[in-house]
């Protein structure tokens, strides 16, 4: 017996909020099987839906309440500035507040647009696709520790058809064995601590990978090491945009600090009022 759309949604949502799962999940997910756009999924709740899409559905629903699997990983995809990247275990799931620090960086590029940026673990390639996108003059260079990340970065570089030069190696060391030399590092590094493990969501913490995660130093770490190799790299004038842990905006600007004393450091807060952002003049 097929069942209507909102009849299935209804039990979804129900099941959902009894085991502290975001109801939304429901709708992106039916919304995805029946391959729709978002106007004509709110326009067909009356329908009849296949019983092969409700007992895909229904599979998936139970996956995500039992194990956290996020949804981005059930649907293969998730949006980031307009666009739809791909994404898997390997690559963390892309978070709207990286939104906010690629326009920052959009938003402060020098007045001659044809410059080198680098994108320190690149992980789904989305800072460093749209950058390409956005600012179609300069030159982008991406780098990833995990080849399973840069198979899944180019992948969507390909399907959006941004040119990067992707290098494989620990944050900036391949640019620097290349010499290439650039105008902005950007880079949203691995960020929390150990110690934050357990306020972690299963859906974050037993499914986007440990190394886009968790970082030593009290996690410092990936600041540290980029800071070190910054000024092999970075050109006269040239600046960096790191996305920060809320509470680490002051550690970061005195690791900046340490190794450029002259540099202008600004922290800079997210839509929620959180620092996210630190931006620094070299
Ligand atoms: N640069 C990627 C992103 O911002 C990956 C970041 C990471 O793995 N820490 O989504």
């Amino acid at each position: 017996m097929s069942q209507k759309q909102y009849e299935v949604l209804q039990w979804a949502s129900l099941f959902l909020e009894k085991n502290n799962r975001e109801t939304r999940v429901a709708d992106l997910l039916l919304q995805h099987h029946l391959g729709v756009s978002r106007t004509q999924f709110y326009a067909r709740m009356r329908d009849e839906i296949p019983n092969e899409i409700v007992e895909k559905f229904h599979a998936d629903i139970e996956d995500h309440v039992k194990t956290g699997v996020p949804i981005q990983h059930l649907t293969g995809y998730e949006h980031f500035y307009g666009r739809k990247f791909s994404v898997n275990s390997h690559v963390l799931i892309p978070r709207p507040e990286t939104e906010e620090l690629v326009q920052h960086v959009i938003n402060h590029l020098p007045e001659n647009e044809s410059i080198t940026i680098v994108d320190v673990g690149t992980g789904s390639g989305v800072i460093a696709i749209t950058l390409a996108l956005e600012v179609p003059n300069a030159k982008i260079i991406a780098t990833d520790i995990s080849e399973e990340a840069l198979r899944t970065a180019r992948a969507n570089a390909r399907n959006l058809q941004a040119n990067i030069t992707f290098l494989q190696g620990n944050f900036l060391e391949p640019v620097i064995d290349k010499n290439i030399k650039a105008d902005i590092v950007v880079s949203n590094p691995p960020y929390i601590s150990e110690a934050e493990r357990e306020e972690l969501s299963d859906t974050v913490v037993n499914h986007d990978p440990e190394l886009a995660l968790f970082a030593a130093e009290n996690g410092l770490a990936a600041y540290q090491k980029i800071c070190s190799q910054l000024p092999q790299v970075i050109l006269p004038n040239g600046s960096v945009a790191f996305e920060i842990g809320y509470l680490q905006g002051e550690a970061v600007q005195a690791l900046i600090k340490e190794k450029f004393p002259k540099s202008t450091t600004n922290i800079i807060k997210d839509i929620n009022g959180k620092d996210r952002i630190v931006f620094a003049q070299l």
